[in-house]
């Protein structure tokens, strides 16, 4: 059964249908990436996903449970969701460890003891453990990345969404979120991924999703998008960011 469902879904700002349509299953322990142009609907697609706005037709599941449901408890489907932006949004003013710990214990009520335990396994699994105590602005814009990652693994997470991930950061610095992001993949987490570039794509992809204006025009293994596509569209595509 899929982990996520998402099935004929629309999403129009003012006159403009952003997504138009869009039909995707994620299985467990599946990675797919989004891919296409800037303001091809990549972003919305999993703010849709997050519940950070709402479908204008269509429907999403996680789990067997339409979330797209008006009725739906939108903070329970967040408890369930773990999404990082390209920013690294790490709140400056706390230590690493509070930024870590702050939604197990006051969004899912976990005790302060037992949550920095958490985190200080996930820190040491990741090689972070030294920073803990440090602050955001002591640590590079990958290590800041890393922690915005481990933040959103801590509530235990059934799917993360990733935006952008490494985009915000120098050349340098994009391998050791990209083996972060290897490594879930090899714990078995599910993620939905953008990114532009297509070189990460290709590396941690079960399945690719290229968005054309809206519509996800093809989908397939990585080698299969990038060698033979179907649509002249993926393929120009393609051309322009290879
Ligand atoms: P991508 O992530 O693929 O670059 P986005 O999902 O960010 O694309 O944007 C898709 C389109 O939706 C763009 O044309 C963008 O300008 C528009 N858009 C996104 N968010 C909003 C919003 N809150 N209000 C109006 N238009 C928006
Ligand atoms: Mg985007």
């Amino acid at each position: 059964m899929s982990l996520l469902t998402i099935e004929g879904v629309w999403k129009d700002f003012g006159d403009h249908s952003v997504l138009r349509g869009i039909d995707l299953e994620v299985r467990p322990h599946e990675v797919v990436s989004l891919i296409g142009a800037s303001g091809s609907g990549k972003s919305t697609l999993l703010r849709c996903v997050n519940l950070l706005e709402t479908v204008d037709d269509g429907a999403i599941h996680l789990d067997g449970q339409e979330i797209t449901d008006p009725r739906v408890n939108v903070d329970g489907v967040r408890k369930r969701l773990g999404m990082v932006f390209q920013a690294f949004n790490l709140f400056p003013h706390m230590s690493v460890l509070d930024n870590i710990t702050l939604a197990p214990r006051q969004v899912h009520k976990v005790a302060r003891e037992r949550a920095e335990e958490h985190a200080m396994e996930l820190l040491g699994r990741f090689g972070l453990a030294d920073k803990a105590r440090a602050y955001p602005d002591q640590l590079s814009g990958g290590q800041q990345q890393r922690v915005a990652i481990i933040r959103a693994l801590a509530t235990g997470p059934r799917l993360m969404l990733l935006d952008e991930v490494t985009s915000a950061l120098d050349p340098e610095l994009v391998t050791e979120v990209i083996a972060l992001i290897k490594e879930l993949k090899e714990s078995g987490m599910t993620m939905i991924v953008t990114t532009h570039e297509m070189s990460i794509c290709r590396d941690i992809s079960d399945t690719v999703c290229f968005l054309d204006d809206g519509v996800l025009l093809e989908k397939g293994p990585p080698e299969q998008i990038f060698t033979e596509p179907e649509h002249d569209r993926t393929r120009s595509f393609l051309r322009s960011v290879l």
